[in-house]
């Protein structure tokens, strides 16, 4: 009984004091948004991110600060915003507001509600990527109320879809609101973050990724019964073509930006495996140390040659009928150095002769983004200062982000957030008990502001 009266002592005051008290700082406003952000639920499939424009909205209007938005379909919201600033190109701040299904069975709380829980913040997005978009939106908003001028504008842009591709967010918006884009030099996004290394910590900000260029595979053949098997068959015919490719492996190549993060990543390794990561086009001329290195790290592999992996499969629906058409869906991801043409033309040399036909289903175009830039000089700065003994280096990534879409346009585009996470965390990403470590996520706060600040003022 007395423990109870405590406990129901203690809701009341924290009650009372959440309805007295005004939070402290920026990271500490940051931290409630991101708290109600977590509960608008903008699970794509089907997405519903119109939800997060109203709350931008609002939040937005409560600054003063003027916003537009768009749906490309219904409930499909984008929402942006700028300040603006001198004639320096344009800085964008962009998230998506779109977050993958979470299973309310394998979690220990309510995914789609933030809960705190030993100083990590638990929900279906707060790290992939509503933290990440809270921080973005807390710098914005730091920026609009210090009143200073900027020597060039910043963009706030939160758009949906992200998940699915961004035909509906990001693909959608540079194709009918160009003028968000307009004047543009640089762009901030996911993809990289800090990541404890022994006693130091390595920033990596992602500037290129592994281009997708994904094919179905169809064979035609003469249908029948499979009691009475011919010499033409689909199924037969498909799976000589699916092993032409599988057979011929594209040949390992380390191109400029894969070494730079190789020998980024060798910094704090030790003996053999720095040795290695040090000189990966050396290290894997045998076919062994391939072999060996896809065993340890299967992105470390796939960052070396272009890859083709097989999805889907076809055929038949019926054990004893050969059907009249198979086919499967492959997805290959190019290196970024040459252009998805020539991608295309590999796959259809080696499937010549085997009567299987490849159709192009999504193909993106490669591009690195630049590292001699202010936005890199800032991350670097500003990580080292606050950071001391830690190092950026320039990620790569097999998956993709929508920062595609941006590299197409020739905006230097960087996946980063300098929150520092321990790799172990990394599960949460589309996994259960999603979770972000507070402290460490409002430090990244702090970090993020600095790292744009250094940038828009001059
Ligand atoms: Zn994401």
């Amino acid at each position: 009984m007395k423990i109870r009266l405590a406990t129901m002592t203690a809701i009341l005051l924290s009650i009372v004091s959440i309805g007295i008290t005004h939070a402290e700082t920026i990271e500490d406003e940051a931290l409630q948004w991101l708290t109600e952000f977590i509960g608008v639920d903008t699970v794509n499939p089907p997405g519903n991110e119109s939800r997060a424009v109203a709350f931008y909205g609002g939040l937005l209007d409560r600054e003063g600060i003027p916003w537009d938005s768009a749906e490309s379909s219904p409930g499909r919201g984008n929402i942006w915003a700028r300040l603006e600033g001198g004639d320096e190109p344009a800085l964008i701040l962009i998230q998506h507001t779109d977050v993958v299904p979470a299973d309310a069975d394998y979690w220990d709380s309510d995914p789609m509600k933030a809960t705190e829980r030993d100083g990590y913040l638990y929900g279906r997005g707060v790290l992939d990527m509503k933290g990440t978009g809270i921080s973005q939106f807390a710098t914005f908003v730091a920026l609009k109320r210090s009143a200073r001028s900027l020597n060039r504008d910043v963009v706030f842009v939160a758009t949906a879809d992200e998940e699915a591709g961004g035909a509906y967010g990001a693909g959608w918006l540079v194709k009918h609101r160009p003028e968000i884009f307009q004047g543009a030099g640089y762009l901030l996004n996911e993809g990289g973050s800090g990541t404890p290394v022994g006693d130091t910590t390595v920033f990596s900000v992602e500037v290129t990724q592994k281009v997708p260029v994904w094919f179905r595979l169809t064979a035609i053949g003469v249908p029948g019964h499979g009691s009475m098997p011919r010499a033409e068959n689909a199924v037969n015919t498909l799976m000589d073509g699916i092993a032409a490719i599988r057979n011929n492996p594209f040949p390992i190549r380390v191109i400029a930006p894969m070494d730079a993060y190789f020998k980024g990543l060798a910094r704090s390794m030790e003996g053999e495996q720095k040795a290695r990561y040090m000189n990966m086009a050396g290290a894997l001329r045998d076919v062994a140390a391939q072999r060996k290195l896809q065993e340890e790290s299967a992105s470390h592999h796939a960052l070396t040659r272009d890859t083709c992996t097989v999805t889907r499969l076809s055929a038949s629906n019926k054990i004893n009928t050969v059907p009249p058409v198979a086919w499967a869906e492959m997805d290959c991801r190019m290196l970024p150095d040459r252009p998805s043409a020539d991608l295309v033309a590999d796959i259809n040399a080696l499937l010549e002769g085997t009567g299987v036909s490849a159709e192009v289903l999504m193909a993106f175009t490669p591009a690195v983004s630049a590292t001699n830039t202010v936005l890199f000089d800032a991350i670097r700065r500003i990580t080292s200062e606050r950071h001391p003994g830690s190092y950026v280096i320039p990620g790569v990534t097999t998956g993709f982000t929508d920062s595609h879409f941006f590299r197409d346009l020739g905006i230097t585009s960087y996946g980063f957030d300098p929150l520092v996470m321990p790799s172990e965390d990394e599960a949460g990403f589309h996994g259960n008990n999603e979770r972000l470590n507070i402290g460490a996520w409002k430090r990244g706060v702090s970090d993020t502001r600095a790292i744009v600040e250094m940038v828009v003022y001059d």
